[in-house]
């Protein structure tokens, strides 16, 4: 068990790693871990030899007005959950190692990157996508844990991974919730008491269409016009988008149909906080 800071230090264990032929799982994240996080690296444990977690708050991916600086940071308390679930290494490098000064190359998945998330969050999967190539490149790992609780994401790296023939296989988890349904997130802790009562509205809203959906209703604008109905009928929350798309372009359907996957993704504001979730019918991602 060790916690890496540098990038030599880590490009160095990686090169052992592969040499002595041990599987490498790297599981990215951006730490304040919880279960979610988590379930990865128990994922990661079943399937690797070595287990890297990384914890680095991207600021390529957050907007200039986004909740970087006080997003929550606590790489103790990360690293001894994270050690406790079985990773080998923690990899956690400075602001300055992964972006220096004069730092200008960046990794984007076009077309996909501005859809959905990426509409209200302009240049997010650009930096998530640069990044993540980065620790790629630094860690070497054969398998990439995500969780499909970022559906956009996993979608969007399965891409940059398969059109630049990147030598590791991504493997998504299933999204970890609450008790009450409301997704696992580290911005969870930005929500008031009422807030977090509101919060259950994503997962209401996406289970109240999958019913509509089992029940035989497949147009998406009558699903849609649901799941609006079910946000606005919550005070607190403030819907930013909801869309029912296909898996592979992300393109709006109009009808839900029973051959191939469909995601149905939504991001909610409470307040200044903005949550995400989705459910996917007919298939995974
Ligand atoms: P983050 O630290 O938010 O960048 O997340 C790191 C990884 O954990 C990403 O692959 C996320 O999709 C995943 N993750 C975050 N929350 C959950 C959750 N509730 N269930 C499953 N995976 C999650």
């Amino acid at each position: 068990m060790e916690v890496i800071n540098r990038i030599p230090r880590m490009m160095s264990v990686a090169r052992d790693m592969r040499a002595e032929g041990s599987r490498v799982g790297l599981v990215p994240t951006m730490g304040a871990l919880h279960e979610g996080h988590l379930s990865l690296v128990t994922r990661a444990r079943e399937m690797c030899d070595i287990v890297v977690a990384s914890v680095f708050v991207n600021p390529a991916q957050f907007g200039p007005s986004e909740d970087f600086e006080r997003y929550p940071r606590d790489l103790a308390r990360d690293a001894e959950l994270a050690f406790a679930k079985g990773v080998d290494f923690i990899f956690a490098p400075s602001r300055e190692d992964m972006y220096s000064k004069d730092f200008v190359t960046y990794v984007t998945v076009e077309g996909l990157s501005e859809k959905l998330e990426g509409a209200s969050r302009p240049g997010h999967f650009r930096g998530v996508t640069t990044v993540v190539n980065k620790l790629f490149n630094i860690v070497q790992p054969n398998f990439a844990f995500f969780g499909r609780k970022d559906a956009q994401q996993v979608i969007i790296i399965k891409r940059m991974v398969r059109d630049l023939a990147m030598d590791v296989e991504i493997v998504v988890g299933p999204v970890v919730r609450e008790e009450d349904g409301l997704a696992l997130s580290s911005r969870n802790v930005y929500l008031s008491t009422d807030e977090r009562r509101a919060a259950t509205v994503l997962r209401r809203a996406l289970e109240k269409a999958r019913i509509l959906y089992n029940g035989g209703e497949s147009d998406a604008g009558r699903l849609l016009s649901s799941i609006r109905a079910t946000v606005e009928a919550e005070p607190l929350a403030r819907l930013d988008y909801a869309a029912i798309t296909d898996t592979k372009q992300l393109e709006p359907v109009a009808t839900i149909s029973s051959d191939g996957p469909t995601l149905i993704s939504m991001a909610v504001f409470f307040g200044k906080t903005r949550l995400i979730d989705n459910i996917v019918l007919n298939g995974e991602l």
